[in-house]
């Protein structure tokens, strides 16, 4: 089958003779047809996590069942799905508690084992959600607004809250719509290019401002003592470093986009401390499939302006240069 190799750190390869995936009792063979590139991915392509190779990524999945397993009951060749890539052990301390994204066996399709990237993937049943009303495309969206309704969670976000989204990529307008629909009384989003802001001006953002020199007088104008969320959507430890100021006291930062491993910043801890801040985390999905896609179903949550180009899988690494240079507008697929 046709598949994209990651051979080692840089080097993916479009190999045409990678064996058709054997599967087990309780997988599905899914024939990929829409599968996203994201930051992570970048990550990955770079080294910076998770590197065994070979690996063929790709973990923002959608696609058809063409074969199941023996023990597979609830599927069926033929079933449109889309993939939580998430294998969690579900024996381990933390998936008892609840705390599955955190499993110490935990592996992720596309990022420790093969993913989407590929003409077919094998994947466990369980993480299979099935679809009809969607495309495969909007379906595909599901992993990454699967990780912002996790990151809303972990936000807290009540009704009638002030939001910054900062960063008006895919993630930034996922969590644009995602606090509208938790309650925010407004989300104020900034970015660097104008055309991003516009579809975030179209999705409902209250403000939208440039990142430039006049952004602080901007933002304190709109919020004066701050805003009660700020939620990171650039994955840059410099936006995050210069941003914490904009939290209100006694509000929240939500560190989503993901900086390298080995960034740090500088925060004062007093500051911290005097004005009660509250700097939360939030690693991929946790249980949040589900959810994610009654957003998506409902027409709540509309990943269709989000998409910008769909892509061959012989693209794949011209896809992933655009993303790490910041040229891809808005989400890149790879279509079959
Ligand atoms: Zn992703
Ligand atoms: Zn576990």
């Amino acid at each position: 089958m046709r598949a994209a190799v990651l051979e080692a750190v840089k080097k993916i390869t479009i190999r045409t003779d990678v064996p058709e995936p054997a599967i087990g009792p309780r997988d599905v063979l899914v024939r990929s047809k829409a599968c996203g590139l994201c930051g992570t991915d970048v990550h990955i392509f770079e080294g910076d996590f998770f590197p065994t190779f070979p690996l063929i990524p790709g973990h923002e999945l959608a696609g058809e069942v063409v074969a199941v397993g023996d023990e597979v009951t609830d599927l069926a060749p033929g079933d449109r799905v889309m993939v939580d890539p998430t294998v969690t052990c579900e024996e381990c301390h933390f998936c008892m508690i609840n705390r599955q994204n955190h499993c110490l066996h935990w592996n992720a399709v596309g990022v420790t084992r093969d993913g989407g990237f590929a003409e077919l993937v094998r994947v466990p049943a369980k993480n299979c959600y099935r679809f009809e009303r969607v495309s495969f495309s909007e379906a595909a969206f599901c992993e990454p607004l699967a990780c912002v309704v996790f990151g809303q969670d972990r936000a807290r976000i009540e009704i009638g809250s002030e939001i910054l989204v900062i960063g008006a990529g895919p993630i930034g307008q996922l969590h644009l719509q995602a606090s509208r629909a938790n309650g925010a009384a407004s989300v104020t989003v900034v970015d660097v290019m104008e055309s991003k802001l516009d579809l975030a001006k179209r999705l409902g953002a209250a403000h939208v401002v440039r990142a430039d020199a006049d952004q602080e007088a901007s933002l304190r104008k709109i919020a004066k003592y701050g805003f009660d969320v700020v939620i990171d959507a650039t994955g840059s430890a410099r936006v995050l470093q210069d941003s914490i100021k904009y939290v209100k006291s006694g509000g929240k930062y939500l560190v989503f986009g993901v900086c390298g491993p080995t960034e740090t910043v500088s925060l004062s801890p007093f500051e911290i401390y005097r004005r009660d801040l509250e700097i939360i985390g939030s690693f991929a999905i946790r249980r949040t499939y589900d959810r994610a896609f009654k957003l998506m179903e409902a027409g709540v949550i509309d990943v269709k302006p989000l998409l910008h180009e769909a892509i061959p899988i012989e693209d794949l690494a011209r896809g992933l240069e655009l993303m790490k240079t910041g040229k891809a507008p808005m989400k890149l697929q790879v279509v079959w």
